[in-house]
């Protein structure tokens, strides 16, 4: 198929463009893949919605990035707290 490169974005059909389905893909696969926890350490942390995280193991719920748990700007803030 055609739509090879574009994987999960290959519902989109020839839409968008090429460069911005691709960017899409790998947003994609980044919230919904799974993430370590910061509470338990185990590979559980899952989106619920934007900037919402939780623990399917331990059920410990976080704020963070949309798509991301972890992002450079909250690393940004961070700093500034401290
Ligand atoms: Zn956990």
């Amino acid at each position: 198929m055609a739509t090879k490169k574009t994987d999960i974005a290959a519902r989109f059909g020839a839409r968008y463009g090429l460069k911005i389905r691709r960017l899409i893909v790998s947003i994609e696969k980044q919230s919904r893949a799974k993430h370590v926890c910061p509470n338990c350490f185990k590979k559980a942390l899952k989106r619920q919605a934007a900037g919402i995280w939780v623990c399917k193991r331990c059920g410990y719920k976080m704020a963070g990035g949309a798509y991301s748990p972890f992002t450079d700007a909250q690393k940004i803030i961070q700093k500034m707290v401290k």
